[in-house]
């Protein structure tokens, strides 16, 4: 069953202690109303009851399956380059990118999970913030998934606006693929949450980026957002540096450009990020996309690099990096002068 765009859900589980908090009983009762099935579990950590004879279709089956749980440990982990936290409001999402860097990192069921202890999540985050002071302390809320998709169900993102409106020295961020839903514009949000819609060439939204709005859908709530005063950004990745990209990027950007008129985003970021993958999302992929044609293979010519949480990942080489920072910073300064780039990476 499709419960909000892109979203399709054939099962829900409930950790019993969800019940005992208002959140995790206004979930329930939508996804009643949905006439959905609901099953009980003990621990969230532990979902079984999600099928799959083989890799392909575990992973299918999981991402069409929710779970409503509470989250106990409160320390959040780091977010570089694009915060200082990750908020943790969820894990998962409904998209199906063949690339995606949560193939790994999610199991082999990788099931969209919301926490509805919505109110430690933020009080924690309040400590971070006064931990900080008088800097300045950013959070991530779509390091490990995509909010917005699930935001009709779930309603933490809209909880953590209106908390982060209150901040004097705390920020949001969110970056994602799925149009926000009416709830989340008309709130009040002060500036202190930016919203970045994440995009690629047309071949490759089309090629890899399944159950995900096209461009013109997310170019469109991107506006939507200007409309309603949200600072706002650009995230292109993962960038693939792969046949004539120039001219493909290059058409992206001079389609962004036309969607948003200079004077219409006095504030617009740009956040660029280079296609990475790892040996263990190599194999994954091979499982559940046997026919993918992800330029994914460790031996043509990419170079070999830890990351932050201690594991290699394989990058373009440095010449081919160099070309993409050296592509995106002029064509960016050209057609957008009045944009900030925060990384190009
Ligand atoms: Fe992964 Fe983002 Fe695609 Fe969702 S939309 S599958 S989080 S890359």
């Amino acid at each position: 069953m499709k419960i909000h765009t892109g979203l399709h859900v054939s099962r829900v589980f409930f950790e019993e202690n969800a019940l005992h908090y208002p959140l995790g009983n206004q979930i329930l009762q939508r996804v009643q109303k949905a006439g959905l099935d609901v099953q009980y579990l003990k621990s969230h950590n532990r979902v079984t009851g999600i099928p799959g004879k083989n890799p392909r279709e575990a992973f299918f089956e999981g991402k069409n399956s929710l779970v409503i749980g509470v989250r106990k440990g409160l320390d959040f982990a780091g977010c570089k380059p694009s915060a200082h936290f990750q908020l943790p409001l969820i894990t998962g999402c409904p998209g199906i990118c063949e690339y995606c860097y949560l193939n790994t990192n999610l199991g082999g069921k990788p099931y969209i999970r919301i926490y509805i202890n919505i109110e430690d999540i933020l009080s924690q985050a309040a400590n971070y913030i006064e931990e900080r002071r008088p800097q300045t302390t950013t959070f991530e809320a779509s390091a490990v998934g995509d909010p917005v998709a699930i935001e009709e169900l779930s309603g933490t993102l809209a909880a953590s606006i209106l908390f982060f409106a209150d901040q004097d020295l705390g920020r949001l961020r969110i970056a994602t693929k799925y149009p926000c839903p009416p709830s989340l514009l008309d709130l009040v949000h002060k500036g202190h949450t930016r919203i970045r819609y994440t995009v690629n060439s047309e071949s490759i939204i089309q090629r890899y980026e399944h159950r995900t709005p096209p461009l013109g859908t997310r170019l469109t709530a991107l506006k939507e957002l200007i409309h309603h005063d949200y600072p706002v950004g650009i995230m292109i990745a993962p960038i693939f540096l792969e046949g004539d990209w120039q001219s493909e990027y290059r058409q992206l950007l001079e389609t962004v450009r036309r969607e948003l008129p200079e004077a219409s985003v006095p504030d617009l970021h740009f956040e660029v990020i280079s296609h990475r993958f790892t040996s263990k999302a190599h194999r994954v992929i091979d499982q559940v996309f046997p026919h993918h044609t992800l330029p994914i293979d460790e031996k043509t010519g990419r170079m070999f690099k830890y990351g932050q949480f201690g594991y290699g990942k394989y990058l373009y080489n440095t010449g081919q990096l160099a070309e993409m920072r050296d592509f995106f910073s002029s064509n960016i300064a050209r057609l957008f002068p009045e944009a900030h780039v925060e990384y190009i990476i």
